[in-house]
C-alpha cells in the first residue's frame, strides 16, 4: 500500500525533516526534538511517525496502518542505525529504541512510554559486553520485559489494593536475599527476574514475551496509538479541553542510557521556577539512574545547581556537610556538564521565549538533551515570568497578556491560611513545597474514593505514597495533595502545579498504609476522614483543619492588571448586592456594578419579615403598608452601595424573583413564620399553595411582579432616587441605573419606565433637587432580542441577561439541566455547557442581533452583560467582538474578565 502522505519524519546530525512549528502533524515533542537538533543541540537521533497515522489507527484499525507507514518506519530506523553507528537487532551490540508518545499538546504521564526496545536473549550479552558492564545489561533486560509486559502486553495489578506483579516477584527476591534496595541485586539476581517476568508473562497472558526486535517495535508503536484512548488520557483531555481527533505521534529514539555508572545521570531541569516564577535554573537529577526513576519518585533526587541544592537542603532539614556528600548539585558533581546545560537552556528559552521544562540523559559523561517543551506552572509562576520577561525585553506587551490564561489567575486569588490559626496550629510532618496554596481537608487514600467524598460535598486531602496517572481524577476533586515520596518534578507535583492545586510532595515521614487506610506520622496515627491541612508554599503539613482567609495581590499582579487596562475596550462591571461586595469589586479593579439583584437584601435578618407581610397582605392597601417598612431599609442599602462605588456606574435591577421564594415551604418554618405574623398557620399554607406554579422560572416574576403590583416597583423606585440623592448629599459622585427585568414586549417596558419615572419626578419635587438617572431593561427573553429596535427606542440601556436568556433560547432549565446536562456533553450533543460559555452559534446571535437592533434605534445605548457569562474568558472574547461595552460578573472573577478582555483586543 502507498500513500502521497508522509507519515514519518527523521531527526538528527545529519537531516532534520520538522520543526517547531509541525506540532499538529509531529506532536510537542517531536516537533521540539527537530527544533533542537536545528539549534545544534546534541540530540538522540530519531524519527516521529505523525499524529494523522493515529488517526488512521483509529479509523481503520492496525493493518491498515501498519501498511501505511511499515516502509517509512524502516527507513527511519535505517537513518537512526547510520547516526549512531549501530544496528537494530544485531546480537552483539545492538541498536536500542525507546518508544514514546507525544500529542500537540502536552498531557505528562498520560499515555505510554517503552524504553530498552530491541533487547532479547542475545542481545543482552551483546550489551553487556559492549558495555563491558552485565548488571546494567540485564537490569535494562529486566526494566524493558516489565514496562513492555505492563504497556503493550497488559499486565497490570488485578485490584487496586494489589501491588504490581513485577514489582512482587522484585520484593519476593529482595526478600529471599535480605537486601532493601534494587541496586543491591547482582546480575544473576537480575537474569533471576528475568526468567520469572517471562513465565509470569507466559501463564498469564498465554503467550511469550517477543523476542524479535522488529516484532517488539510495531507492538509498541500500536501500544501508543491505543494510548491516546485509554481511560487516563481521555479523563486528561476532558479536564484540559483536548479534542480526541488530535491523535497522538509517536517518536521513535535512540536509547541513550543514564544508568551506565557513576558518569551517567539523568535529570529534568526548568529555566524558570515553575512554582514562583523566579527566575532561576533549576532541576533535578539522579546518578545512574533511567528517566522514569526522577518521576517516580523513588529515589529522592539531587538539584541541578547549587544554588537550589542549598535551598532545598534547609527544607529538607539537611546540614550542609550532609548534602555536600550525599547529595551535591550537579554543579558540584559534574562542572563541565552543568556549564552545557546552562548553555542549552540559556539557548532554548532564548529561542523559544518562553519558559522551557527539559530532560536530559548524561551517558558516561556526554550530555544529552532528550525533550523541551514549554513548562507547565501555577497561575503566580505564569504572571511572574510574563511580567519579567516583558521587563526582560524577550517580549511584547501583548504576547505577556497573551501567555497568561485567565482561568489560571484563580490561583492567585485563592485563599491562604489565617496567620493567627497558623500559629495556632501544629506541624505534623513537613515535605516539599510542590505546588501552592492552602488546603483543608478530611484524608482519604484512594482515588475513586477522593471523588465520591468530593461529590457528597466533602473536602478532601488526597493522601499517598506517590501518585500515578490513574489518581487523575481524585487529584482534580481534591483539595489538596500530600505524598510521602517523591520530588518537585514527581508526578504529583508536576500535576497539582498544571491544576493550580496545593501539594505537599516528598513527605518522607509519613508512612501510608493503604490497606489499613491510616497514616502515621512518628508514631501518631490518622485514619481516614481525619482532618489535615496543607500549605502548598512552604511544604508544612497540620493536623487538623486550620482557617483559611483571602489572597493578597502581589506586585507582578497589579502590574499584570494595570497592562490588561491598557490593552482593553471592554470595561469590567460586577455583579454585587451589598457594600461589601461592592468593595471587593473595586478592590480587584470593577469599573461599576452592572447587576444588584435588589432580592438578595430581603434575605438578610429579619428584613424578611416586611417581605412576607406583603406577600401575605390581602390588598393593595395591606401591601403598601409592607412596602413602607422596606422602604428605608432598601434606602440604605442602595446608598450604601452608591457611596461605595462613587464615580462609577451602578445598576440595580427590580424585584426579579417569584414571590413563593419568600416564604418557608416545610411545616416548621411555616409554623415559625405564623407565630411571627400573628396569623393561622393555615393561612400561611393556603398562601404559599396559591402561590405554587409548575414553572416558577416561566411564571410570575420579573417585570411581570411589578405589572400586576405597581406598588413594589414605586417603592423600589422611590428608594433609589432618595438613595442616589442621599449618597450625593453625602459627597458621593452618583451614577444611577435602573433596570427592568424579563421584558417582553414594549408595553411592559413603558408600563414600568411610566411608573419609575412618575416616581421619581415625586422624589425630585419633594427634595426639591433632582438627580439624573439612566432607565434601561434586561434582555433576557428571546422575544426581547427579536424585538430589541422597538425596546431600544424606549430603553437607555441594555443588559443582557443571558442565564435567563440561554434557559429560554435552549429551552434549558437551569434548575434542572444538571440532570440530562452531563450526559449530553459526554455524548457531544453540545461542546461546553451552555449555561458556563455562551452558546454563540445560537444564543450568542441573539445576542448579535439584538445589539445591532438596539444600536439601529439609538446609536449611543449602553450594552453590557450581567449573566454569569461576563467572567467566562470565551464569551467575554465574543461579547468583546459583537460590540458590547461592558461585561459584569462576580467580584471574584473581575481580575479574570479583565485579562480575557485584553486577549480579546488584542486578538481582534
Ligand atoms: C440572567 O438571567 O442572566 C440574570 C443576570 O438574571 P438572574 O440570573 O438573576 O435571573
Ligand atoms: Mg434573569
Amino acid at each position: 500500500m502507498s500513500s502521497d502522505r508522509q507519515f514519518v519524519y527523521v531527526f538528527g546530525s545529519a537531516r532534520t525533516d520538522g520543526a517547531a512549528s509541525m506540532k499538529n502533524l509531529l506532536g510537542g515533542k517531536g516537533a521540539n526534538l527537530a527544533e533542537m537538533c536545528r539549534l545544534g543541540i546534541t540530540v538522540p537521533s530519531g524519527f516521529t511517525i505523525t499524529t494523522e497515522a493515529c488517526t488512521e489507527f483509529t479509523r481503520r484499525g492496525r493493518e491498515h496502518v501498519l501498511g501505511l507507514i511499515e516502509a517509512e518506519v524502516m527507513k527511519g530506523v535505517a537513518f537512526i542505525e547510520q547516526e549512531m553507528g549501530k544496528q537494530f537487532g544485531n546480537a552483539a551490540d545492538p541498536l536500542l529504541l525507546s518508544v514514546r508518545s507525544g500529542a500537540r499538546a502536552s498531557m505528562p504521564g498520560m499515555m505510554d512510554t517503552i524504553l530498552n526496545l530491541g533487547l532479547n536473549d542475545q542481545a543482552v550479552q551483546g550489551l553487556a559486553l559492549k558495555a563491558g558492564n552485565p548488571r546494567f545489561a540485564w537490569d535494562s533486560y529486566r526494566r524493558f520485559i516489565q514496562m513492555y509486559g505492563d504497556v503493550v502486553m497488559g499486565l497490570k495489578p488485578a485490584s487496586k489494593e494489589d501491588l504490581d506483579p513485577f514489582e512482587v516477584i522484585i520484593d519476593a527476591v529482595k526478600a529471599n536475599k535480605g537486601v532493601h534496595l534494587d541496586t543491591d541485586l547482582d546480575t544473576e539476581d537480575l537474569k533471576e527476574l528475568v526468567a520469572r517476568f517471562k513465565a509470569l508473562i507466559r501463564a498469564r497472558i498465554g503467550r511469550d514475551f517477543p523476542t524479535d526486535p522488529w516484532e517488539q517495535l510495531w507492538g509498541a508503536v500500536v501500544a501508543v496509538f491505543e494510548s491516546w484512548n485509554n481511560d487516563r488520557a481521555r479523563v486528561y483531555r476532558e479536564l484540559n479541553d483536548i479534542p480526541e481527533s488530535w491523535g497522538t505521534a509517536v517518536n521513535v529514539q535512540a536509547m541513550v542510557f543514564g544508568n551506565l555508572g557513576n558518569t551517567s545521570a539523568t535529570g529534568v531541569a526548568f529555566t524558570r521556577d515553575a512554582g514562583t516564577g523566579e527566575d532561576l535554573f533549576n532541576g533535578e537529577f539522579l546518578v545512574n539512574a533511567q528517566g522514569e526513576d526522577v518521576v517516580a519518585g523513588i529515589r529522592t533526587p539531587q538539584q541541578v545547581s547549587l544554588v537550589g541544592s542549598r535551598r532545598w537542603a534547609e527544607l529538607a532539614q539537611v546540614a550542609e556537610d550532609e548534602r555536600r556528600a550525599k547529595y551535591p548539585s550537579l554543579e558540584e558533581l559534574m562542572p563541565d556538564i552543568y556549564r552545557q546545560l546552562l548553555h542549552a537552556e540559556t539557548t532554548l528559552e532564548n529561542h523559544f521565549k518562553d519558559m522551557q521544562d527539559l530532560e536530559f540523559t548524561i551517558q558516561e559523561g556526554k550530555l544529552w538533551m532528550l525533550q523541551t517543551r514549554n513548562g507547565k506552572r501555577t497561575g503566580a509562576a505564569m504572571v511572574r515570568i510574563a511580567m519579567e520577561m516583558l521587563a526582560q525585553g524577550m517580549i511584547d506587551e501583548k504576547t505577556a497578556l497573551l501567555r497568561v490564561s485567565p482561568d489560571r489567575l484563580n490561583d492567585l486569588l485563592h485563599p491562604i491560611f489565617d496567620a493567627a490559626a497558623l500559629k495556632a496550629a501544629r506541624v505534623i510532618a513537613r515535605g516539599l513545597p510542590a505546588s501552592p496554596g492552602a488546603a483543608t481537608g478530611q484524608i482519604v487514600f484512594f482515588a475513586d474514593e477522593a471523588d465520591d467524598w468530593a461529590r457528597q460535598g466533602k473536602a478532601v486531602i488526597l493522601v499517598r505514597q506517590e501518585t500515578s496517572p490513574e489518581d487523575l481524577r481524585g487529584m482534580s476533586v481534591a483539595k489538596g495533595i500530600l505524598t510521602a515520596r517523591g520530588g518537585m518534578t514527581s508526578h504529583a507535583a508536576v500535576v497539582a502545579r498544571g491544576m493550580g492545586k496545593c501539594c505537599v510532595s516528598g513527605a518522607g515521614v509519613v508512612q501510608v498504609d493503604y490497606k489499613a487506610r491510616t497514616m502515621t506520622v512518628q508514631g501518631e496515627v490518622f485514619e481516614e476522614g481525619d482532618w489535615i491541612s496543607l500549605d502548598g508554599s512552604t511544604g508544612e503539613v497540620y493536623a487538623g483543619a486550620v482557617a483559611t482567609r483571602d489572597a493578597e495581590l502581589s506586585g507582578d499582579f497589579g502590574k499584570l492588571m494595570a497592562l490588561t487596562d491598557r490593552h482593553r475596550r471592554l470595561e469590567i462591571r460586577a455583579n454585587a448586592d451589598t457594600p461589601q461586595d461592592a468593595r471587593v469589586a473595586r478592590h480587584f479593579g470593577a469599573t461599576g456594578i452592572g447587576l444588584a439583584r435588589t432580592e438578595h437584601m430581603f434575605f438578610e435578618g429579619d428584613r424578611i419579615n416586611p417581605m412576607r407581610e406583603m406577600i401575605l397582605a390581602d390588598d393593595e392597601a395591606g401591601r403598601r403598608r409592607a412596602l413602607a417598612k422596606l422602604l428605608p431599609i432598601q434606602r440604605a442599602d442602595f446608598e450604601g452601595l452608591l457611596r461605595e462605588m462613587s464615580g462609577l456606574p451602578v445598576t440595580i435591577r427590580l424585584l426579579d424573583p417569584p414571590l413563593h421564594e419568600f416564604l418557608p415551604h416545610d411545616e416548621a418554618g411555616q409554623r415559625a413564620m405564623a407565630a411571627q405574623m400573628q396569623v393561622s398557620v393555615s393561612r400561611i399554607r393556603m398562601r404559599v399553595d396559591d402561590l405554587h406554579e409548575f414553572n416558577p422560572m416561566l411564571g410570575h416574576r420579573g417585570c411581570r411582579l411589578g405589572i400586576t403590583y405597581p406598588e413594589i416597583t414605586e417603592m423600589q423606585a422611590r428608594a433609589i432616587i432618595e438613595a442616589a440623592l442621599d449618597a450625593r448629599a453625602k459627597g458621593a459622585e452618583v451614577k444611577v441605573e435602573i433596570m427592568v427585568p424579563l421584558v417582553g414586549t414594549v408595553r411592559e417596558f413603558n408600563a414600568q419606565a411610566a411608573v419609575i419615572r412618575r416616581t421619581a419626578e415625586q422624589v425630585f419635587t419633594e427634595r426639591g433637587e433632582r438627580v439624573p438617572y439612566l432607565l434601561g431593561t434586561m434582555i433576557e427573553t428571546p422575544r426581547a432580542a427579536l424585538i430589541a429596535d422597538s425596546i431600544g427606542k424606549q430603553a437607555e440601556f441594555f443588559s443582557f441577561g443571558t442565564n435567563d436568556l440561554t434557559q429560554m433560547t435552549m429551552g434549558f432549565s437551569r434548575d434542572d439541566a444538571a440532570k440530562f446536562l452531563p450526559a449530553y456533553l459526554k455524548a457531544g450533543m453540545y461542546e461546553h455547557d451552555p449555561f458556563r460559555s455562551i452558546d454563540q452559534k445560537g444564543v450568542g446571535l441573539l445576542v448579535e442581533m439584538a445589539v445591532n437592533k438596539g444600536k439601529s434605534v439609538r446609536p449611543d445605548i449602553e450594552l453590557g452583560v450581567c449573566g454569569e457569562h461576563g467572567g467566562d474568558p470565551a464569551s467575554v472574547a465574543f461579547f468583546h467582538r459583537v460590540g458590547l461595552h461592558y461585561v459584569s460578573c462576580s467580584p471574584y472573577r473581575v481580575p479574570i474578565a479583565r485579562l480575557a478582555a485584553a486577549q480579546a483586543a488584542i486578538e481582534g
